[in-house]
């Protein structure tokens, strides 16, 4: 038998990865070139000028990561940290305690400063653990996808900068769905992952890192324990003026990332945010009359993805049955909660393309059959 079978057509409104657009899915039908074809660099090049609109940075070092987002996470984090150095990570979720395991293996000397999931990080909080430790580098989620939560990045950025921390923040799930400003934050490195707002498959992670944080990386005393992450190996292929292969550039990915950039673009990046705020607004307003309540206070809620307490019509029918009847019966990929929220939330996403009317009231409808 083939291994490759049929597979069912799913909307996918979970936490990640969400449907790719046709217009990414034919980029990535198009002809193989090398990855030194001037071609091909050309392509490089507009793409990486495209991710910096995105970012809203004028950093040369952006570019697309050929790993997943866990990989940007890595890249930031072992780039600019020694071992012996310090770091203070702020955990208020899954993706905040990941960064603070890929800091420990770097090994640094972590510091956490802890939030109830569900709710963001306290700067006064950060603002001490900075004051205190005097770290290297101080990381946190802009987007935390286990919660729902969005965090609010200038003021904890501003003082990790007074005491000379370089600034690592996780825009995964927030790029091209919400702004997010490198520069004017003053953030020295982020990473983001292709299968969220962007709706490409997942493959890429988009990183900028800044002269900062390029110079903390050339005074290292000794190599990025990681070859394949480290950034001045990386820069001889995708920075500058010449070109020489570190590895081989995962060509189709690419051309789907750029296809997901310029649908970004085209549509304007306040267009864009409105269209995800107005998403999640319809999306909250019709579960509420289905039982469902937010699990994040409205003032710190993400629009593209949305944590629900689960209603009495869910639980008495185990909520991961419904879920599995959403899936296998309606077609929709919906997420469970994580940790300390498992079985007590859903996580739905309304990620890039999904960010409309449509997928939502196909959400509804399905669930109210369900819930009868
Ligand atoms: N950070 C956040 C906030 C995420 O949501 C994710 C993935 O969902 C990651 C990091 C890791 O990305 P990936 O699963 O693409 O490695």
């Amino acid at each position: 038998m083939p291994i490759l079978q049929p597979l069912p057509d799913r909307l996918l409104l979970g936490p990640g990865p969400s449907n790719a657009h046709p217009s990414v899915l034919e980029a990535m039908s198009r002809p193989l070139l090398g990855h030194l074809d001037p071609d091909f660099l050309a392509l490089l090049d507009r793409l990486k000028e495209g991710l910096r609109t995105l970012f809203a940075t004028r950093n040369e070092m952006t570019l697309p990561l050929s790993a997943t987002g866990s990989a940007g996470m890595e890249a930031a984090l072992v780039n600019l940290l020694e071992p012996g150095d310090d770091i203070v990570v702020g955990v208020n979720g899954v993706f905040g305690g990941r960064m603070a395991e890929v800091a420990r293996r770097a090994g640094a000397r972590v510091t956490t400063v802890e939030a109830r999931w569900g709710t963001s990080l306290d700067p006064q909080a950060m603002t001490e653990a900075i004051a205190r430790v005097r770290p290297r580098v101080v990381s946190f989620v802009h987007a935390e996808t286990s919660t729902g939560v969005c965090q609010p990045v200038e003021e904890i950025a501003a003082r990790a900068r007074e005491q000379d921390a370089l600034v690592v923040l996780d825009c995964v799930t927030s790029l091209a769905g919400r702004p997010v400003e490198l520069d004017a934050w003053q953030v020295d490195a982020a990473y983001s992952g292709t299968q969220k707002c962007l709706s490409c498959p997942p493959g890429l992670s988009p990183v900028s890192f800044s002269e900062r944080a390029i110079e903390r990386v050339q005074a290292r005393s000794r190599p990025v324990q990681s070859w394949y992450l480290d950034l001045s190996l990386l820069a001889g292929y995708f920075g500058g003026e010449t070109r020489v292969y570190h590895h081989t550039a995962p060509i189709t990915a690419i051309y789907g990332l750029a296809a997901g950039v310029d649908r970004a673009l085209e549509e304007g990046l306040p267009a864009r945010f409105r269209r995800h705020d107005e998403a999640a607004r319809r999306l909250v307003d019709g579960l509420a009359t289905l039982g469902f309540e937010p699990l994040v206070e409205a003032h710190e809620r993400l629009p593209m993805l949305t944590s629900l307490r689960l209603p009495e019509s869910v639980r008495r029918q185990s909520e991961a049955n419904v879920r599995a009847r959403l899936l296998t019966e309606h077609g929709i990929e919906v997420g469970a909660g994580l940790g300390p929220l498992a079985g007590e939330i859903w996580r739905v996403g309304l990620m890039g393309e999904n960010a409309r009317p449509e997928p939502v009231d196909r959400l509804l409808e399905a669930l109210r059959k369900l819930l009868a």
